[in-house]
């Protein structure tokens, strides 16, 4: 059991689950979710409804959400879960006001968590849109993004992904590196709010970085 759980009335559930749906096939227009890849859920007291695996994002609809409880065993729905359903259950559980979690593979997120996994995290200082994530009030914040190993071992990811989001309790996201990124929110549009000035941020920095701009 998570504590704080977002719960919601029937019709916000409703709205709600449109709404990912709709972020969902927006991210794969701006083609961060390319060839079947990324996954986005939503929680709801004790359940999550959550991308099954292999869909394609630019189509997605309600009926093709799976869904689950917090143990990740399939109470309703179609499909199977993918592999990083078992990363999205350690976010609610360590962020128990999520209420939301989209998951991307952008190529400027692909770049960036690959160039700095040797420091462990990318830094974004400086930037306006850094406001965009939620209790950052300046530009002059720092917001220092955590960068995971990527692996196809779930479990150890899963461990590690625990380890830092104890680790850096402030953080708005996680990078896998050469993989995507993880972020979320209290709401879908709060989720997708930062998802946008991450990527936003991601793409200034990523131009400055290898561009020299
Ligand atoms: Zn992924």
């Amino acid at each position: 059991m998570v504590p704080d759980a977002p719960l919601h009335h029937h019709e916000q559930l409703q709205r709600e689950v449109e709404e990912l749906c709709s972020t969902a096939r927006q991210c794969y227009a701006r083609g961060w979710v390319p060839a079947t890849s990324g996954n986005f859920s939503l929680r709801s007291g004790n359940r999550v409804f959550i991308t099954a695996s292999g869909l394609d994002k630019g189509k997605l609809r309600p009926e093709d959400l799976l869904e689950i409880d917090l143990d990740g065993e399939v109470i309703g729905g179609q499909g199977r879960p993918s592999a990083e359903t078992a990363l999205h259950l350690v976010i609610y559980r360590e962020r128990v006001s999520a209420g939301a979690i989209l998951h991307v593979h952008s190529v400027w997120n692909t770049l960036l968590s690959g160039k700095f996994e040797g420091d462990g995290f990318v830094a974004l200082r400086g930037y306006e849109l850094l406001k965009g994530l939620s209790d950052v009030a300046t530009h002059e914040h720092e917001e220092r993004v955590p960068i995971i190993a990527n692996t196809q071992e779930y479990a150890p990811l899963a461990a590690n992904l625990k380890n830092v989001l104890q680790q850096n309790a402030d953080a708005h996201g996680v990078l896998l590196s050469r993989h995507g990124l993880y972020t979320w929110g209290e709401w879908v549009a709060g989720a997708r709010r930062h998802l946008e000035a991450l990527e936003f941020l991601f793409e200034v920095e990523g131009r400055r970085v290898f561009g020299g701009f």
